[in-house]
């Protein structure tokens, strides 16, 4: 008996059967732009349906070069390139999985001067104003769409996703706010219809009817000027008439100001909005967003939600996450914890995906973890992300590993970031390494402070040590009001109702969070959606209302030196949210201050050559990290061949990204 009978049971889809209820969802990794890369994306899809993926969804393919989301960009429009994409294909129908290619049209998020859309309205997000289409434009899209698919099938996929959701070019057609068009293809919600339903129609009869087509709807808008509710319904019933197979649930255009996939996102937030549509067609609908991990995934089922499961990141984070689901043993899963740190950070600056918790995501020809020729005894000193990687690879390609960490438990910094309010999803890593330790057979110390003496028998020490709050030299610096972001997040130390937080990098901007939350942080769907003015979306179109976040339990001020906008440095993806959740708050953001003195009136400032008195009853302080690597000399000295990884190594830059990547290559050479 398995705990998961939805979630593993096979789905018939009259002319072909999925072998489990989860779908791969579309995730550009960079390799699908150029067929030089195929044979590393090639092992990148094999390596997920070998783990049992049922059906694996390509990155986004466009159907003509208006189409393309950057210049020469990933497309799929002549035979020489459908023979190509039969390296993709063969493996996975090898490993026994499905594969199908998502047909993207980026309409007027094309980064490109070809760009087209309904109407030519500029997206916030991009500087390129996209040309509207002539009605015999429309009909040349509309075909371009279906050959894309008839090549799909041609190389060899089993269906193609047609990508009708998060803004791209059929979402524009289908929403008010971006077509104003009068003609045959706008001007009433059935003709703005018209362009999505005529592409499933006309690639039905491109391909046959054993063909999976996939539509990806958009269900949520989240903009203003979006669907309203009963469009959303009528669109489903006549994409289910014209010929899909299976209704994707897409939620949230790229401009829409609401975070849909952060870490923050409670998991599975918008399965709630697919389980609305579904009693309406008679065709599988699949559910996506925040599902991390087996059980959230067979809830979603159980529930009658949905029929089957999208996940894009979390097979970034594990390939083997269905096996691991089918063998009991979910507990070694490595969970998708929503940074976004190498997977869409990465993507937005046009750099290879790959996950900041599995480096070999995306690298799975190069970076491998071959056992090892001669096995060495190791010593990895401290039990943070990044000795962790270490120690775990290490063990894992055969050598004989000792972890040593001074605290009582593993996590390092993580163990600091699962309690700011958002950030649960970090103990899930922990929990991973916890088991990966016990699989492995790293022998752990925990409590142990190892002293160089006691590494000098090693054949190999890897120092992991982290490092230490920096303590900058400001006069009253040792006043009772100033506590360290440790004492404040890890040991619960007493925060007053007026705080100054001295530092707006990531953890900075982190105890913002963490201090103008209540005191029990769980953030309930409820209160998330309320946060971020998400609503029914039978209630408002595209599913938007006003923000009614909870007030904050303080007043934060967070400040910094430099004259930057707070928090600019943070990742791509996530620092927007960040920003808008702490204005939300009301968190006074002061650049450009110069520190004075803390005393009992407060902390002393200057910003623009005027002195400020911030009458604050504790002053955090964030302001960077210095390096910890006593170690490092006395081994070295005694003649022990010595490794710096993560914070140890640049605590500037401390990021758990490098330092699980350098922990894990670092094992992979030894
Ligand atoms: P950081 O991002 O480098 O920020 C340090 C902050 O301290 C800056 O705002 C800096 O701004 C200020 N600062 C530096 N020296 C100072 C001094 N002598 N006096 C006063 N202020 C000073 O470092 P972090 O916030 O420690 O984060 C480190 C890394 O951890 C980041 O790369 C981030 O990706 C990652 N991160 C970790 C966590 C976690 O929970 N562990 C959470 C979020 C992010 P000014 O110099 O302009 O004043
Ligand atoms: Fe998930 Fe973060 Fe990995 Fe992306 S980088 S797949 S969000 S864990």
């Amino acid at each position: 008996m398995t705990p998961y009978p939805n979630l593993l049971s096979p789905l018939d889809l009259g002319f072909t059967t999925l072998r489990n209820r989860v779908l791969m969802g579309s995730m550009h990794t960079g390799l699908e732009d150029k067929a030089a890369h195929f044979p590393e994306l090639a092992e990148y899809y094999a390596e997920r349906a070998r783990g049992g993926v049922g059906l694996i969804v390509t990155g986004g393919f466009a159907p003509n070069k208006t189409g393309w989301l950057l210049p020469l960009a990933s497309k799929l429009t002549t035979s020489a390139e459908a023979k190509q994409h039969r390296q993709l294909t063969a493996p996975v129908h090898e490993a026994g999985g499905k594969i199908a290619l998502q047909v993207l049209h980026a309409g007027r998020y094309a980064y490109h001067p070809l760009s087209v859309s309904a109407s030519s309205i500029k997206a916030p997000i991009n500087p390129f104003r996209p040309r509207a289409l002539t009605g015999y434009g429309v009909r040349k899209q509309i075909d371009a769409f279906a050959n894309c698919a008839a090549l799909a099938r041609e190389a060899g996929y089993d269906g193609v996703e047609i990508m009708g959701s998060e803004g791209y070019l059929i979402n524009q057609f289908l929403a008010e706010r971006t077509n104003k068009r009068t003609d045959a293809w706008g001007g009433t919600p059935e003709k703005r219809r018209r362009f999505a339903v005529e592409i499933v129609k006309r690639t039905r009869e491109k391909v046959g009817e054993d063909f999976i087509i996939i539509y990806r709807l958009s269900m949520l808008d989240l903009v203003d000027g979006g669907q309203r509710w009963e469009d959303v319904v009528a669109l489903a019933k006549e994409v289910e008439a014209a010929g899909a197979t299976i209704i994707n649930t897409g939620i949230g255009w790229h401009e829409a100001r609401v975070p849909t996939i952060v870490t923050s996102v409670p998991r599975a937030a918008f399965t709630w909005v697919t389980g609305k549509l579904k009693p309406h067609v008679g065709i599988p609908v699949v559910t996506s967003n925040r599902i991390n991990m087996p059980q959230v995934a067979e809830e979603a089922l159980s529930s009658g939600a949905a029929d089957l499961v999208s996940m894009a990141r979390p097979f970034l984070a594990d390939p083997e996450w269905i096996r691991k689901a089918e063998t009991g043993r979910e507990d070694e899963i490595n969970t998708c914890i929503a940074c976004n740190q190498a997977c869409l950070d990465h993507a937005f600056k046009r750099k290879l995906v790959s996950c900041m918790v599995n480096p070999r995501a995306g690298h799975e020809t190069k970076l491998t973890l071959a056992p090892t020729r001669r096995v060495k005894h190791v010593a990895v000193v401290g039990a943070g992300p990044a000795g962790l990687s270490a120690a775990t690879a290490l063990a894992e390609r055969g050598h004989r590993v000792e972890l040593f960490e001074a605290d009582d438990e593993i996590g390092g910094q993580f163990g600091i970031a699962r309690k700011i309010p958002g950030k649960e999803e970090f103990a899930e890593t922990i929990r991973y390494y916890r088991r990966r330790l016990e699989v492995t057979g790293v022998k752990l110390h925990l409590g142990k402070r190892a002293s160089a003496a006691e590494l000098t028998g090693f054949d190999e020490v890897v120092l992991a040590t982290g490092v230490a709050p920096r303590v900058p030299s400001l006069p009253g610096i040792d006043h009772p009001k100033v506590l360290s972001y440790v004492d404040v997040v890890k040991h619960g130390k007493q925060v007053g109702a007026r705080v100054a937080v001295i530092g707006a990098g990531g953890i900075g901007v982190d105890v913002s969070e963490f201090l103008t939350h209540a005191d029990s942080p769980a953030l309930d769907l409820d209160t998330w959606m309320a946060e971020w003015g998400v609503t029914d979306p039978e209630a408002a179109p595209g599913g938007l209302t006003e923000r009614k976040p909870e007030p904050s339990p303080r007043q934060v001020y967070l400040l910094q030196r430099k004259k930057t906008g707070i928090g600019s440095g943070l990742g791509k993806t996530s620092g927007w949210v960040h920003r808008a959740a702490l204005k939300a708050k009301r968190v006074e953001q002061l650049p450009g201050v110069s520190y004075e003195r803390v005393d009992d009136d407060g902390l002393h400032i200057t910003v623009d050559g005027t002195p400020r008195l911030l009458e604050v009853d504790t002053v955090v302080v964030c302001a960077g990290q210095e390096p910890v690597r006593d170690l490092a000399d006395d081994l070295r000295a005694a003649g022990v061949p010595v490794h710096l990884i993560g914070g140890a190594d640049v605590a500037a830059e401390l990021d758990a990204k490098r330092a699980i990547d350098q922990g894990t290559r670092l094992a992979a050479a030894l």
